[in-house]
């Protein structure tokens, strides 16, 4: 499974996409690829949905709906939104499945189509945009100005205490499912300090050290997840129960114990939630980088 961290094989192209002829002559290429994703962001894939299920484009190229993802091996990728047939999953359900390279493309197409389908208008003056740079743009006829998928930093943390024990905590809407505590940062706030707050909000527990774990795009509909470790200095939980329904510290033993027996469920392999957990199930110390 891929932890997004080494460079993506997917070439976004940035510096060749401004040519709405050069995007058109690859649409037309031999081997180009379409992936359909339906009104509601979920893409085709095979039965099962460990591959992504990819047409070759047979329709004339139209710049206001045909997005250009990248070049996956030379191989030109485009997106478009369409009724889909077939078998259809989105991010949750797949990525943790798909090859990494298929992984880079549905992200980047999910997240572009969230991004078109959330600002139509131009967010500056309110006039009318089309789409440019083969659907990585958007340009406002009224006012001239470029606009550009937005992301939405959220901060997503695993806290441990003293005795190494994981707080978890679950929302009445999640079922047996529980996870680490998650939030959006605020404006003119640094990550950190949303985790400060946000861990205080939710918990009221306070915080030492914090150690940066890694990222992950999570388009719904348009997130970047920073997870972090951080190491609390209490214990004691007042759960706001506005964000949770409850909130428990566990040890790796209890946490096994009640995987058993059915009545707790973690997040999907997909999410950064899920690496996060799993890698302090390893054992693996985030403070000092001990295994
Ligand atoms: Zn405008």
């Amino acid at each position: 499974m891929t932890t997004w961290v080494t460079a993506s094989a997917l070439d976004r192209v940035d510096h060749h996409r401004r040519s709405e002829e050069w995007v058109a002559g690859l649409w037309r290429s031999a081997d180009a690829r379409l992936l359909k994703l339906g009104a509601d962001g979920k893409f085709t894939t095979n039965p099962g949905g460990t591959r992504l299920r990819m047409t070759k484009p047979f329709v004339a190229f139209d710049s206001q709906r045909h997005r250009l993802i990248g070049l996956l091996d030379g191989t030109p990728v485009f997106a478009v939104e369409a009724l889909t047939e077939g078998e259809v999953h989105d991010l949750r359900e797949v990525g943790g499945h798909l090859p990494e390279a298929e992984l880079d493309i549905a992200a980047a197409a999910t997240a572009v189509a969230a991004w078109h389908r959330l600002e139509p208008l131009c967010p500056r003056c309110g006039g009318s945009s089309e789409v440019i740079n083969g659907g990585f743009a958007r340009h406002c006829t009224a006012c001239g100005e470029d606009h550009f998928p937005r992301t939405d930093p959220a901060v997503i943390m695993a806290v441990v205490d003293a005795d190494d024990r994981l707080l978890l905590g679950g929302q009445s809407a999640w079922g047996h499912r529980v996870s680490v505590l998650a939030g959006f940062v605020e404006a003119g706030e640094s990550a950190e300090q949303a985790i400060h707050r946000e861990v205080a909000e939710e918990v009221d527990v306070s915080l030492s050290e914090l150690r940066y774990f890694g990222s992950q795009p999570w388009p719904f509909p348009r997130s970047l997840m920073l997870g972090y470790f951080a190491r609390a200095t209490s214990t004691a939980i007042s759960v706001d129960t506005d964000e949770l329904a409850h909130a428990d510290w566990y040890t790796r033993d209890e946490l096994s114990a009640r995987l058993d027996a059915g009545d707790l469920a973690l997040p999907g392999p997909a999410s950064i939630a899920s690496r996060l957990i799993q890698s302090w199930r390893d054992g693996h110390d985030p403070f000092t980088g001990a295994a």
